[in-house]
């Protein structure tokens, strides 16, 4: 296959660049680098088969050939890469979906659009299903990364149900491991940055605000899966494994024998979403998926990560 994957420099998006090159696919990434890195793709520029477009898809993207797969992953992710861009965020959700769906259906390519849990909001239906509608603030802080999903899968069901584009939608989950950037000020890299420098662990609000982490070798294989099959609805891919913040955060403290540095309480964010978890029943029925790393694990693969990024 010829495969494209907006975003593709970015955390997720490059271990799917490196998956479906490894699967022997040809790979075209297209990225503009605002949050994306070119040392997440390093290893695989000049492979027979990867190339790499520097563009914001927020702008018509051309391209020769025949494409058969685009997977649609460009957006700031993290809620402090998100609150810094948040008309970026909005305008790849929209214009960029837009786009990349022009792209799928000029192209007859089949299309997987990047979602996420934060269309549930703060969810009021505990663990989230497919068919919750959400509870999202439309006008909070957060309002332009979980609107500007929510709008990119009703422009992508607006174009399968009345153009036949072949389109699928992931709805991921908080998702971890190396190539996540240090200081995207999401809890996993801000934990592990402290622990590495042998400051305090920061955790917000009291710590009693769940999350289910999943590793993102899990989460590749359940894209890949979806991308395979024929399936047009939003289906979860997350790890249902729940703990609190604090949990994780004396998780996290405790890969490193020798830190004896504690926890900080700093205010909790606005619209903080107080529980999450993915109901990953549709995933394992008609996918066959099921996450596989325990966390002890990926959590040593991502800390030497880290390692390495700060020459430890
Ligand atoms: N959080 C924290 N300490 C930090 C960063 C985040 O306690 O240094 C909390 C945050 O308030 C949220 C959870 O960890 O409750 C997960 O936050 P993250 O930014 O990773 O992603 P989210 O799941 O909120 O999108």
């Amino acid at each position: 296959m010829r495969v494209i994957v907006t975003g593709g420099a970015g955390f997720i998006g490059s271990h799917l660049c490196e998956a479906y090159m490894t699967a022997g696919h040809e790979c075209i990434c297209v990225d503009n680098l605002i949050t994306g890195r070119l040392s997440n793709i390093a290893h695989l520029i000049g492979q027979p088969g990867f190339s790499f477009r520097q563009h914001n898809i927020c702008d018509p993207l051309f391209v020769d050939g025949v494409i058969d797969l685009i997977l649609h992953f460009s957006s700031p992710a993290s809620p402090s890469d998100y609150l810094a861009h948040p008309i970026a965020t909005l305008k790849v959700g929209s214009l960029g979906t837009y786009n990349a769906l022009g792209l799928a259906k000029s192209k007859n390519s089949r299309f997987i659009l990047a979602s996420t849990s934060e269309v549930y909001g703060d969810p009021d239906v505990h663990p989230q299903t497919e068919d919750y509608w959400g509870n999202v603030n439309p006008v909070g802080p957060r309002s332009c990364y979980d609107e500007a999903k929510r709008f990119a899968e009703a422009i992508t069901m607006a174009y399968h149900r009345s153009l036949d584009v072949n389109t699928g939608i992931v709805r991921i989950f908080n998702t971890y491991g190396p190539r996540m950037r240090l200081n995207d000020g999401r809890v996993l890299p801000a934990l592990m940055g402290q622990v590495l420098r042998n400051e305090p662990m920061t955790v917000f609000g009291d710590g009693s605000q769940t999350r289910s982490f999943c590793y993102v070798t899990d989460l590749v294989d359940g894209i890949m899966r979806l991308a395979a099959s024929e399936e047009h609805f939003p289906v979860n891919i997350g790890n249902p494994s729940e703990l609190t913040i604090l949990e994780f955060a004396k998780e996290i403290g405790s890969l490193e024998l020798d830190y004896k540095q504690g926890i900080i309480m700093q205010p909790l964010p606005e619209d903080d979403p107080k529980r999450r978890r993915p109901d990953i029943t549709l995933a394992r029925t008609i996918l066959g998926w099921e996450p596989k790393v325990v966390r002890r694990e990926g959590l040593r693969q991502t800390l030497d990560y880290f390692k390495s990024e700060l020459g430890l």
